[in-house]
């Protein structure tokens, strides 16, 4: 017997949770609910997280977690209990498979079977965002190697437990060469592990405009967390609904598992709403918990009510559909064929599959030599001509053993050699190097901001240039 936490949230959260706790109970599932509220009241008694520190106890104790969609109220700084589960939880892994039910739920796309696997905690999400003069703002994209090392691994594992041929993996690394450069790095070095499994990247814009037209090139999909943020939700939709996907929150100690959509809160208390979302999301959990018969049970069970043509009403269409129901009568329906096995769409059988992947602990690698080879000191300038900035800046060569080496404006090099067409905002990044004979010291970066100060140049902020192992690990400007 499993002891899980359950939330059953707001909107339609509770009808579609009595729903899936119905039908997985009906299967055999060996469970024991630790029930725990959270969203829209705790909030509303003025808990900006949306949960009280009891009920965090709660979940870290039993480790699995399964959750009804909550309603985060608008305004009043109150902060998504999703996205703090994920982090303060360490679920680093997203997990959603989306799979098409043709020609009982209509999608374009029949052939339509992928698992989009998205890094769940950095990237953008990491929330550092700072205004920097009138004109810029800025948000911090963060992504380290552990991160990459643990999702890519968990994607190449995955479809190893799961049977699947193929893992892509898709970044903009053209672009972002350092951020999106190291996620698919670490893709390439992580597949190597993994002969049998066939693997490839694709730049993301195409990645995903192919993804949108055959979805049926793709297996297992592994990306960072903002295109797995968008994308997963159309792979969700192009399938057939986003009414019908479920997803997994993985961490090394905790997992989370809920429906993709919201709380539909028009919909709620009046018996509409499809649980088919918050099932999937308890199916990958039983799996997760070893349970893999029941999930299987379950799983053919319900593919077998979507064949049957009994349709909640966001996927009704009289084509396709048979029956109209509700959402406990199509849980009624789900549990009259338990034991039962689609006859059109594929059965699923998880023998040898599910149960938690266990991953390797990330090694910390040996460092690498890191030398500071220069400095970007950022400046907020009001002027446009770039030539009048860098005859400022120059100034400060006189006294420091540096030397102004480029200014560019949004990353495009606007000096030396720079193209009046070039539209230029107050945001000025100055890249200084030692002059030649001399290094790079973070007193020389020091004495830099000093001599600014004195010739009244507003600096922003500085990042500094690093090479590792004679590498360079900064952008170059656009055009240099
Ligand atoms: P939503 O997913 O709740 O609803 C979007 C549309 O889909 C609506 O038309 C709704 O009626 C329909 N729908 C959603 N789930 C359905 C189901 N199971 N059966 C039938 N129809 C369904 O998105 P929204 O309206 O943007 O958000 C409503 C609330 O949900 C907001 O407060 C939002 O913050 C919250 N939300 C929560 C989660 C979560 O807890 N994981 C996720 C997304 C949104």
């Amino acid at each position: 017997m499993k002891k899980i936490t359950v939330a059953k949230g707001d909107g339609i959260g509770p009808e579609i949770m009595d729903a899936t706790l119905k039908i997985i109970m009906a299967a055999g599932a060996q469970i024991e609910l630790d029930e725990i509220e959270v969203g829209e009241k705790v909030y509303l008694a003025g808990n900006t997280s949306g949960i009280a520190q009891e009920s965090w106890d709660i979940i870290r104790r039993n480790k699995v977690f399964l959750k009804a969609p909550i309603t985060t109220p608008q305004g009043g700084g109150y902060k998504s209990l999703n996205v703090t589960t994920r982090k303060f939880l360490g679920l680093y892994s997203n997990v959603r498979p989306c799979m098409s039910m043709h020609p009982f739920v209509s999608t374009k796309h029949p052939e339509m079977d992928v698992v989009i696997v998205r890094e769940n905690e950095e990237d953008l999400y990491a929330g550092i965002e700072h205004q920097q003069t009138d004109e810029v703002v800025q948000c911090l994209k963060l992504i380290s190697r552990p991160g990459c090392e643990k999702i890519v691994r968990y994607a190449f594992e995955y479809a190893k437990q799961y049977g699947r041929k193929k893992v892509t993996c898709f970044t903009k690394d053209n672009i972002m060469k350092q951020t999106d450069g190291l996620f698919h790095k670490v893709f390439d070095e992580v597949a190597s592990e993994y002969p049998e499994i066939e693997n490839e990247h694709w730049i993301i814009d195409i990645g995903a405009a192919k993804m949108a037209d055959r979805p049926e090139m793709f297996d297992v999909i592994v990306m960072p967390n903002l295109y797995g943020d968008v994308l997963s939700d159309i792979a969700a939709q192009i399938a057939g609904s986003v009414g019908l996907a479920g997803s997994a929150n993985i961490g090394e100690e905790c997992a989370m598992f809920e429906a993709i959509h919201g709380s539909a809160p028009r919909r709620a208390g009046q018996n509409l709403a499809n649980p088919s979302g918050l099932l999937q999301g308890a199916i990958l959990m039983l799996n997760h918990i070893g349970q893999t018969d029941v999930a299987e049970k379950v799983q053919n069970a319900w593919l077998r009510t979507i064949e049957d043509g009994v349709h909640t009403y966001d996927i009704y269409k009289e084509d396709n559909s048979k029956e109209k129901v509700g959402t406990k009568e199509f849980a009624d329906a789900v549990i009259a064929n338990l034991g039962q096995k689609p006859t059109i769409l594929k059965p699923v059988s998880y023998a040898g599959a599910g149960a938690a992947l266990k991953l390797p602990k990330y090694q910390r690698k040996t460092p690498a030599k890191k030398e500071l080879v220069g400095v970007d000191i950022f400046v907020n300038y009001t002027g446009s001509n770039p030539d009048e900035l860098a005859g400022m800046l120059q100034k400060i060569e006189k006294d420091c053993a540096a030397e102004l080496s480029m200014i560019t404006n949004r990353g495009i090099k606007v000096w030396p050699d720079g193209f009046e067409e070039t539209f230029c905002t107050d945001h000025w990044r100055c890249r200084f190097k030692p002059v030649k004979g001399s290094s790079m010291t973070k007193a020389l970066i020091v004495q830099i901001l000093l001599q600014a100060e004195k010739l009244k140049i507003d600096t922003i902020k500085t990042e500094n240039l690093y090479e590792f192992n004679g590498t360079a690990g900064y952008s170059l400007g656009q055009g240099q």
